[in-house]
């Protein structure tokens, strides 16, 4: 590596020593930009990798709830404003008990790369807490968030930082926190959180947005290789909101996909998961939150608990990780190799660890990062943002339609970037190189206190 970015990557890891996933996700990014560092020595004059490691704002809070039992309940509340030079914060808030300052400093960073992709005027933030939805009332979970919003009310605002959805954070969550805001702030702020409901400010599309997005991205890659999704066999891990609308567009565009999971296990579907099936998982985990096993007894198909492996064993064309960070290991990415992968699309971030992605290069897989691939979702939610800022609202096939150009105008940007930079269609190098830029240059340009 080189001897600045070396020392930029050290500094940061003797500062958060414990912080192992951010430091994955530096390393990533800050190897990766090399060329450009090279190639415009102002990045370096100005200082811009040591100022754009190091959040701008890192809000950490207690959120006390009531439990169904009367018992007063503390978790962890987060909020990191990495970097605002190209617009408001923004990005989602995600509920798992895994939740620390290092995961969501990962995820902030990778956002801001992401949103600069996007085309749209958007910062990079994540936020979120150690609460887990799982098992919990409604009622717990309204207590939860409303008590969130109590403090995160005085961090946010249309034009400050936009939160939305993550892991454990949907459409149920957005309106109990959205209602806590209105309360608190008495202002019917529709701009200041996006994935709101349809009829209350939200955006048609948004739901779909990053599973729809994925697909689209992986489709304009198999493009460059004269091949089309039609016909292809698709695995998806996960079965959240991510790789529920991933698999619907799979199934809109006419790929097979075998298999879906969740964090205790995985359904393999030979003949393919269609729309009946799909319509019935939605029910199974937005309405009923039940678990992916129960698809195996309702259609009489295997299901492996993850202890004993992962659907990446699977022979398919098309692998979409859709659930979590590090879940493809460098065995796993190795085994759909040697299994005929032809791309791979993340719709989670980081799913896939350096070794993996290694082996995909190695092997000149198709490989999609997720700050490209699950793009989708924070464009649609800059979407929200503009039509809540015209008080007027966008059809279904107007917004998919933005969606799928702004989708293949990241994949010819990536694309595009990757060939400038001499590494044809290497989407990583393509992604961070471009997604860095446009944030470097604004930061140049807006003076040394941003
Ligand atoms: P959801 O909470 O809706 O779904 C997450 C899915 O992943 C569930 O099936 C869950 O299973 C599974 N999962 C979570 N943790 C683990 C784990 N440790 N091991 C195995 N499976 C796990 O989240 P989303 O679909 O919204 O998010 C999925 C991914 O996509 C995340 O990486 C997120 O950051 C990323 N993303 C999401 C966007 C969005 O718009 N929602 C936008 C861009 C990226 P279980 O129910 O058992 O926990």
């Amino acid at each position: 590596m080189d001897k600045y970015i070396e020392s930029v990557y050290n500094r940061v890891v003797e500062k958060d020593p414990h912080q192992k996933i951010f430091h994955q996700a530096l390393i990533e990014v800050l190897e990766s930009l090399e060329p450009a560092i090279k190639k415009y020595p102002q990045y370096k004059e100005y200082a811009i990798l040591e100022r754009i490691t190091e959040p701008e704002r890192v809000i950490k809070f207690r959120v006390p709830w009531v439990d169904k039992d009367g018992k007063i309940q503390v978790n962890r509340g987060f909020r990191i404003q990495f970097n605002s030079a190209l617009g408001p914060y923004k990005g989602g808030l995600r509920f798992h008990p895994t939740v620390t300052e290092d995961i969501l400093k990962f995820l902030g960073f990778e956002q801001i790369f992401k949103n600069s992709l996007t085309t749209l005027p958007m910062g990079g933030g994540k936020g979120g807490s150690d609460f887990d939805p799982k098992g919990k009332t409604d009622a717990e979970v309204e207590s939860f968030c409303e008590s969130l919003m109590f403090e995160l009310y005085r961090h946010i605002g249309q034009f400050t930082d936009v939160p939305a959805g993550d892991i454990g954070v949907g459409g149920r969550e957005i309106g109990y926190l959205y209602g806590a805001y209105r309360k608190i702030s008495n202002y019917h702020g529709t701009g200041v959180l996006t994935g709101k409901g349809a009829g209350w400010g939200g955006s048609l599309i948004r739901p779909e947005a990053t599973g729809y997005g994925c697909v689209y991205f992986v489709n304009e890659m198999l493009k460059t290789r004269n091949e089309d999704i039609k016909g292809k066999v698709v695995v998806v891990s996960g079965s959240g909101n991510v790789a529920q609308y991933a698999v619907e567009k799979c199934i809109d565009l006419g790929a097979k996909v075998i298999a879906m999971s969740d964090s205790t296990g995985w359904i393999h579907d030979p003949a393919g998961i269609d729309r009946e099936k799909l319509a019935w998982i939605l029910e199974l985990k937005n309405e009923r939150r039940g678990r992916i096993r129960e698809y195996a007894d309702q259609f009489k198909v295997d299901y492996t608990v993850t202890a004993k492996g992962t659907p990446w064993s699977l022979k398919c064309d098309i692998a979409l990780p859709c659930a979590t960070q590090n879940e493809v290991d460098a065995k796993e990415a190795k085994m759909l190799v040697d299994n005929g992968v032809m791309a791979v699309g993340e719709g989670a971030n980081m799913p896939t660890v350096p070794e993996g992605i290694e082996i995909f290069l190695e092997n000149n897989i198709l490989f999609a990062p997720g700050k490209a691939a699950n793009a989708g979702g924070v464009s649609v939610s800059g979407l929200e943002m503009a039509q809540n800022s015209q008080r007027y609202f966008w059809t279904r096939e107007e917004v998919d339609a933005k969606l799928h150009q702004i989708m293949q105008a990241i994949h010819a940007n990536a694309y595009k970037t990757s060939e400038l930079f001499g590494k044809k269609g290497n989407y990583m190098v393509g992604a961070n190189i471009a997604g860095f830029l446009k944030v470097a240059d604004a930061m140049i340009a807006q003076g040394h206190r941003v």
